[in-house]
């Protein structure tokens, strides 16, 4: 007989989708742990293996091995193309050996066998190989996890997060940036208030620095930098760009992986070269050398070579010193000298490389490198050192699946006091009178939030106001992404009258809700920015960088773009009142008036047609001597509203005459 029973709550995973590699933690009995899959393999290489006659893709290590010789069929780094359209994907992005369809607006496909993938349905690939593995090795179902994804990403990528876990069954309960994730890993909730935190991660093809700041118990992020064309596969490359040199002067084969190449002797070699550069680098982070071998490169020639970590650091050395700037840049973001660093904690699997410790610990000037000089002995010295502290406690390549699996166990009801807090990558707002960007929340905002501002209109009887979101640091509306628009409509009246709330609000996954309301009528609308086609993505790094570069150009055209609108104001008031007074303005007064409309007219036409831009500063000056001008005008019209105000009233007698 079936007795009722009693379900608990399915367990929450987390789940780091990495650009490199994958990976799914579990917390258990309070502690979290990395789940290995049937092999025993902690990290599952994020690759995807499309066979011909359509049966399930192959994931992770084993296709990563038909890499090389299926490289249309075989799909590496799709994170990069998550939430991205084709109009806004690099050239040099699409330079991968599978065939991406970026066009226009639309959504990027990775087009294999003559069908069409979406970024997130080669993701679900993915995740329903570590859900299984995880079901594999809990011996229950699981439906629901936490995921990780860069701290950059913007709504789209995150969204297209989402969907990829609900195509493999997932429900996503939370998305967590991953430098978050990875303080939590290292348990950095239990440093004291204010403690500050630099999370270096060096992966396999992307850079991050993220700096947090621990404030009652949650984590904010106070910044973050990088580069999303950086990682372990660059020192792969200088490897095997090495061996190959050393190859051809030893008489052997030549190849070189700049050549696109179709010739089947120059691809295996080249999958050999390649393979053999990321394990004797992976060894050398522990040997002091390492003995290559490649036998039988022809039916002749054979190859060896002993590799020692010195020459592999001479290699990597420029790789590494490239993260430099970003750190810094990161640092003077947060307005925080290197000093002010309570830790320093390493992520990525590149990181475990000793010369990657090494420069990072003096970059940030931290301890344990005074400590291995031999500076420091005693403890109490160590704590009065400056300068942070150098923390590899966890295993670099797991820390972001750990954190992710904290979280989940936090939103399960565990580890009931924490709360995670994150900042926006980029500054978001709405587009403003002349084409100007309106930030409504700027860059590095912490979220959840929720901030508004009111607007009105700038012309008579508008019906309706465009709300114009976006995401970017320019002034210029038009140098910004657009994330999405759509129409608020009220009743018509003068312009300056209506007056539209605009509230924006990122919820805890980072995704932004816009409501407009008609403060008159109190008719609103709410709209989500989820869709991936409407929003644009480039890396916010460049987006800064414009920023800095403009920032000139930008400033100036904000200037002429207010110093118009004052002046186009200024000019239709006076012309009203001219002509509503004529009669009463002698010949000489309205000469003046006419020389002073004429003055600022002279400046406004003077605007450039390409770039909109004028002089702020001469277009300033002939408002104010218009202005000034008018003041007896102004005064002139005062007097007489007012009289006919109060004989309207009764006040005043019709006719005023001296007193009697
Ligand atoms: P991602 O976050 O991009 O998915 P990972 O954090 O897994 O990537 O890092 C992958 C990179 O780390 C690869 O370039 C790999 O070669 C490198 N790596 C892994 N282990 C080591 C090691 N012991 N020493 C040096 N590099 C390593
Ligand atoms: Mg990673």
């Amino acid at each position: 007989m079936d007795v009722p029973q009693f379900h608990p709550m399915s367990k929450i995973v987390g789940i780091d989708l990495g650009t490199t590699n994958s990976l799914v933690a579990i917390v258990d009995s309070g502690i979290p742990y990395v789940l290995a899959d049937s092999e025993g393999q902690r990290l599952t290489p994020s690759v995807v293996y499309f066979q011909e006659n359509g049966a399930t893709p192959v994931v992770g290590r084993q296709a990563n091995r038909v890499r090389v010789l299926k490289p249309r069929e075989t799909v590496y780094s799709i994170k990069r193309f998550m939430g991205r359209r084709g109009n806004d994907v690099g050239t040099e992005e699409t330079q991968v050996a599978y065939s991406v369809v970026a066009e226009g607006a639309g959504p990027v496909a990775i087009e294999i066998h003559g069908r069409r993938w979406t970024p997130e349905e080669i993701s679900a690939e993915i995740l329903k190989k570590l859900k299984a593995d995880a079901e594999a090795a809990l011996g229950e179902t699981i439906s629901r996890a936490v995921i990780t994804v860069p701290a950059y990403f913007n709504d789209a990528q995150r969204n297209a997060t989402i969907r990829a876990g609900e195509l493999a069954g997932l429900k996503v309960e939370r998305i967590v940036n991953e430098p978050t994730a990875a303080a939590l890993a290292y348990g950095l909730d239990r440093l004291k208030e204010n403690s500050k935190i630099a999370v270096y991660d060096l992966g396999g093809g992307t850079f991050d620095l993220s700096i947090l700041e621990l404030s009652q118990g949650t984590f904010q992020v106070l910044a973050t930098n990088g580069n999303t064309r950086l990682g372990g596969d660059d020192v792969d490359r200088a490897i095997a760009e090495y061996l190959l040199g050393e190859i051809e002067r030893a008489g052997g084969p030549t190849a070189s992986l700049s050549h696109r190449t179709t010739d089947l002797d120059q691809l295996s070699l080249l999958a050999r070269v390649r393979e053999v550069s990321e394990s004797v680098k992976i060894q050398l982070s522990t040997e002091p050398f390492v003995d290559v071998s490649l036998p039988f490169l022809t039916s002749t020639f054979s190859f060896s070579i002993r590799l020692t970590r010195e020459k592999l650091e001479e290699l990597a050395r420029p790789i590494i010193e490239r993260t430099r700037g970003h750190c810094l840049r990161s640092l003077s973001d947060a307005k925080l000298r290197a000093d002010e660093l309570d830790q320093v904690i390493l992520v990525g699997g590149q990181t475990r490389m000793p010369l990657v410790r090494r420069m990072v610990s003096e970059w940030f000037g931290c301890v344990e490198f005074h400590e291995q000089r031999g500076d420091l002995r005693l403890g109490e010295e160590y704590h009065q050192a400056k300068g942070p502290q150098l923390n590899t406690g966890v295993h670099p390549d797991e820390a972001v699946a750990l954190g992710a699996a904290i979280q989940a166990e936090i939103l399960a009801g565990g580890f009931r006091h924490l709360l995670l807090l994150d900042v926006t990558p980029l500054s978001l707002g709405i587009e403003t009178f002349g084409g100007l960007m309106n930030p409504i929340l700027p860059r590095n905002t912490t979220i959840p939030v929720k901030a508004g501002e009111m607007f009105t209109t700038a012309v008579d009887n508008q019906r309706s106001m465009l709300i114009h979101v976006l995401q970017g640091e320019r002034e210029r509306a038009q140098d910004n992404w657009s994330l999405g628009r759509f129409e608020i409509e009220f009743e018509p009246a003068p312009k300056g009258v209506p007056r539209v709330g605009v509230q924006f609000e990122i919820d805890a996954n980072g995704i932004l809700h816009v409501l407009a309301r008609d403060i008159k009528t109190g008719h609103q609308k709410i709209v989500t920015m989820k869709s991936a086609v409407d929003v644009a993505d480039e890396e916010v790094q460049r987006m800064v960088e414009e920023s800095v570069e403009h920032a000139f150009d930008d400033l100036r055209f904000r200037q002429w773009t207010e110093a118009k609108r004052t002046a186009i104001e200024t000019l239709t008031a006076t012309r009203k009142t001219m002509a509503e007074y004529d009669a009463d303005l002698d010949a000489d007064y309205r000469q003046q008036i006419l020389d002073g409309l004429l003055g600022v007219e002279a400046v406004l036409e003077q605007e450039n047609r390409a770039t909109k831009t004028g002089d702020p500063a001469a277009l300033k000056a002939a408002t104010a001597r218009l202005d000034e001008i008018t003041q007896a005008l102004a005064a002139h019209a005062m007097d007489q509203v007012m009289e006919a105000m109060l004989r309207k009233k009764g006040v005043l007698p019709a006719s005023v005459g001296p007193t009697a």
